[in-house]
Order: C-alpha cells, then structure tokens, then sequence
C-alpha cells in the first residue's frame, strides 16, 4: 500500500508536468474506484489551468482557481506521466490529459479516489475526506509538545495512537514500528503514559524517518513515471519492520512481532522500554 512517502515522491515527480498545464482532455475508464467518478468532470476541467499539485496526508490535492481535484491511491494505485498517445491498459482508470502528456492512475483494486471540491464549497481542507486529519509529519505544526497534549488521556498503546491519524498524518504500520524503535518506545506502552521528553524522541523519530524514506524514493522516482515502470514502491532497509526473527540491527536480540488491532508490530524487546 502506498504510504506517504510513496505519495509525496509521486507528488514531486509529477508535479511539474502538472503546475500551470491546461486540462485538454479527462479519460474515465470506469464508473468510479472507492466512490463513484464525480459527474461532469471532463467538461469542468477542460481547458482550465493547473495552479498546483498539493498534498494532504495521502491525498494529492490538483489545484485549480475553481476547485480541486483530490487523488488517493487506495491499496494498489499509482500515477504516471505518459505521452498522450499512450495505450490504456485494463487497471488505467484515469487519465488526465495535459496536451502531448497525460497523468493517469492506475488502480488495479479500485480503492482509490478521484473527487472534485468546488471552490465555491469553501477551502478544501474542509472536505469531509481531509478535515480530521493529523498535523503533516514534516511541516513546523508537528510537535513533541502536540504528541503530549493531545495523548494526555488517551490510554490506547502508543502505536495504535499513532495509527489512527488524527494527531499525526502518514505514520502508518511500516514507520509506526520504524519511529517507535528509534525513539526506544515499546509499541503497547500506554500513550497517556508517555512523557514529554519521550515524545520528543518520538517525534524527531518520525520526521527522520519518513524524511529519509522521502529521500530513498527520490532515487527511484524515475519508476514511478515511466511508461515500463514498476507499479511496485520502493524497497527499503528497515530497523524492525518485517524482520521478525531476525537480530536487532543495534544490539543483536530477536526481533519480535504481535498484532496490534489487525496489524503485525515488530519490535526489538531490548531497545524498547
Ligand atoms: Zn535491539
């Protein structure tokens, strides 16, 4: 599944195909992915410019001066920049055409999105769909002190917290287990309970994390626009994640995994108290 790293390389690499290109087609192949296509697409944005390619938690955010149109790329989506004249194959639900180049989606399980928010709707942040998410990972409102505050009577384990979203976006199962071990939190330890000195931690742990993560995928962007590309994410080197009985790469004990909620945690017992 596309994290927001995955996302915020693809934002990058597509970003200048997109900012101030004219809309001279929209192709839907499909009645909708996760919800149904917004009707009258094609004919609202044809021939308007693209003021910019924005990002909020996993959602792209194509700006225009009448609204905004808003991506997801679900479990399985990914977008490439193609010549117009490109071939579409059976997953390519959505393209949107840019004059000799297209951006499309591919979504072979049709999780994904495209939606419109019209300008006159108000500011898109107030979609329903991106209102009651977390502080961005990256961004100056992503703070120790947030963390603490919003956690002081929260008793759920610390990485359930953090997979919910709504303190912070883009920390999902891979760099919950990743940032937790960085920062030397045991994964069930009680959120409330953690300090604010801990929390500190945690969160240069996550900003190291996802910005690394980031930088990994800039290497490989190339993969995600090219017409042979691999729809595949990119491969990284993890602490703990995925590594179960494998040595601690700091101190050489069995990495262990449980479930937490649906999903597996990995964790190293004697680097996380
Ligand atoms: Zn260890």
């Amino acid at each position: 599944m596309p994290e927001l790293p995955e996302v915020e390389v693809t934002r990058r690499g597509v970003a200048p195909h997109l900012e101030g290109r004219i809309v001279t087609d929209v192709k839907l192949r499909h009645t909708g992915l996760r919800w149904p296509f917004p009707q009258g697409l094609a004919e609202r944005l044809r021939g308007m410019r693209v003021h910019s390619a924005g990002r909020r938690g996993k959602y792209l955010l194509i700006r225009f001066d009448h609204g905004t149109l808003i991506l997801h790329l679900g479990m399985s989506g990914h977008l490439r920049v193609l010549p117009s004249a490109t071939p579409a194959q059976k997953h390519d639900h959505f393209d949107l055409v840019l004059g000799d180049e297209l951006l499309r989606l591919t979504d072979p399980r049709r999780f994904g999105a495209v939606l419109w928010h019209a300008a006159s709707d108000g500011d898109v942040a107030g979609h329903m769909l991106l209102r009651g998410l977390g502080a961005e990972p990256l961004e100056a409102g992503f703070t120790a002190q947030l963390l603490y505050r919003m956690t002081r009577k929260r008793s759920a384990p610390i990485k359930q917290v953090l997979l919910a979203g709504d303190i912070v976006v883009g920390v999902g199962n891979i760099y919950a287990s990743e940032s937790l071990f960085k920062a030397g939190i045991n994964p069930r330890t009680p959120a409330h309970r953690i300090g604010l000195q801990r929390y500190e931690k945690l969160a240069q742990a996550i900003r190291e994390t996802l910005a690394a993560a980031i930088e990994k995928g800039g290497s490989t962007l190339r993969d995600f626009l090219a017409a042979d590309g691999q729809p595949g994410y990119f491969q990284q080197s993890y602490f703990v994640y995925d590594r179960a009985g494998s040595p601690c790469r700091i101190c050489g004990a069995e990495v262990r995994q449980f479930r937490q909620g649906q999903r597996s945690t990995f964790y190293c017992v004697n680097c996380q108290k």
